[in-house]
């Protein structure tokens, strides 16, 4: 029997863009709501140590219960054609018994099991245990809309439609779905993540990394779809943005260089964890922010080509060297207004910095919630996964960014063309607008965030789901 609060377990699927939200989110549960937490995080690094676990979120984890399951291996089950999100749904399959041990294992057994969005195969473990079952969205709430959605399309008319024929895809009560912009996920028929989008709509409860003033059209649509007794057969709940916090004595060469920069003057440019560029476009990317003028911090990575994701879930790919693919003069000619980092950069740490003034990005959903919580205008510059949509959302549906009719998958933006969206984001008049809304958005973010906000209260209904559970398990124990 569970006395005081409830317990809930959380569960990671591999990749710093899962663990960094799921570790915030159990931080907000306990803290703002009492919930106790552990946490329990996937992962196919057998050489992963929870001391380098700590380096992600010191805070939250002083403050959580982190377990670390045994290491999984997949790699006789792939193939270079395997996709990332096949791979990480692979190895949470591979995780569930040692899950399954871990939470029979805990000293008090947790009333909910809160997955996120890779990880719903783990619902059968919650059902076995009699747990709630609740997924975490580490993304926006178009992207939920499309996933929740595409099981229930015909195959051959509204997909047909769709891939063949690159009609927009319709979603009720939310903006259609650009072939472009679709999930490639979707485009392959990857029957994982239609197998997800099954799962999701199972839940006793969806969490979504985004807040109500930032999506407030699609979330009315997917709360309301409920009535007309379609998918998602659950309540949704904006909790976000929860975002990485920012270590206030942190130091590096990148920060002490953005001291010495004036307020608002420098571009920050990056692919994310895992982002690459082919050789061509660093060029271009390179030739783009130095025509600009404006100051830069770029994190580069060597160029890949035709593998724009290619350090996604390499933890340990490492490049100290002084790149030596950027143009020949380029660090000497730059040196005066730009810095270029390799491979890894503080990001919430920079984003957050007064002399920050743009962000060119791979517009991962963290990486855009931390553009937006620091006021940050973006230009965006999707990559893989889901962040075509991203990129949709910050240009189209809220106005907080630019970019190029030219999506990166379809050929080389030019060097011109970078110079032009770099002066517009940081000093054209035409980017007055975007910085506009960049500085109001943030001051949304935080009120939804605050005591009394949409997105607190939407997770104080969440922990009152888990109280009225734990109650009702006490009085059937008594
Ligand atoms: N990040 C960082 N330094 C880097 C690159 C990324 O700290 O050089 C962090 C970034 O702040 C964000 C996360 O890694 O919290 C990346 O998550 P996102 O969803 O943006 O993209 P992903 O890497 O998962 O594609």
């Amino acid at each position: 029997m569970q006395t005081g609060k409830p317990r809930a377990a959380l569960l990671a699927s591999p990749g710093m863009g899962h663990l960094i939200p799921v570790l915030e989110l159990g931080k907000r549960l306990l803290s703002h709501h009492g919930i106790n937490i552990t946490v329990f995080v996937v992962t196919g690094d057998a050489s992963l140590s929870q001391s380098q676990l700590r380096k992600v979120s010191e805070a939250a984890y002083d403050l959580l219960d982190v377990v670390l399951l045994s290491p999984v291996d997949v790699s006789g089950q792939i193939d270079k054609t395997t996709s990332i999100l096949t791979q990480i749904a692979m190895m949470v399959h591979e995780a569930l018994p040692s899950l399954q041990s871990a939470i029979l294992a805990t000293e008090v057994p947790p009333i909910a099991l809160v997955v996120d969005m890779f990880a719903t195969e783990a619902f059968s473990v919650a059902e076995e245990l009699m747990m709630l079952k609740y997924v975490f969205i580490t993304s926006n709430a178009w992207f939920l809309a499309l996933t929740v959605h595409a099981p229930n399309l015909d195959n051959e008319v509204d997909q047909g439609d769709h891939i063949n024929n690159q009609r927009p895809l319709l979603i009720p009560g939310c903006e259609s779905v650009r072939f472009l912009d679709c999930f490639e996920q979707f485009l392959r028929q990857n029957e994982v993540y239609f197998r997800m989008g099954t799962e999701i709509s199972t839940a006793d409860g969806i969490l979504v990394n985004t807040f109500h003033e930032l999506e407030p059209q699609t979330l009315a649509a997917l709360n309301g779809t409920r009535k007309l007794g379609l998918v998602p057969n659950a309540p949704v709940y904006p909790i976000g943005p929860l975002v990485r916090p920012v270590q206030p004595d942190l130091r590096s060469d990148a920060l002490s260089w953005l001291g010495m920069q004036p307020t608002g003057s420098v571009m920050y440019v990056s692919f994310g964890s895992g982002g690459t560029l082919s050789a061509e476009q660093t060029t271009e990317l390179a030739w783009g922010l130095e025509k600009s003028q404006q100051r830069f911090i770029w994190v580069v990575r060597p160029p890949v080509e035709n593998d724009s994701a290619a350090t996604v879930l390499k933890r340990n790919s490492s490049c100290t060297d002084f790149p030596d693919y950027l143009p020949e003069g380029f660090l000497n000619r730059t040196s005066k207004y730009g810095l270029v980092v390799p491979m890894w950069a503080p990001q919430a740490e920079i984003l957050s910095h007064p002399s920050i003034g743009g962000f060119l990005s791979h517009c991962g959903w963290n990486s855009s919630l931390e553009s937006i919580l620091n006021s940050v205008p973006m230009i965006v510059w999707p990559l893989y996964a889901e962040q075509k949509m991203n990129a949709t959302v910050l240009a189209k549906h809220i106005g907080v960014a630019i970019r190029s009719e030219l999506l990166p998958s379809q050929g080389v933006i030019g060097r011109s063309e970078i110079e032009a969206m770099v002066r517009k984001i940081m000093v054209d008049k035409e980017g007055e607008a975007i910085r506009a809304k960049a500085t109001m958005l943030k001051s949304c973010a935080e009120k939804a965030l605050s005591k009394g906000g949409s997105s607190y209260n939407a997770l104080a209904n969440v922990a009152k789901d888990f109280e009225i559970r734990m109650q009702s398990q006490n009085a059937k124990a008594d």
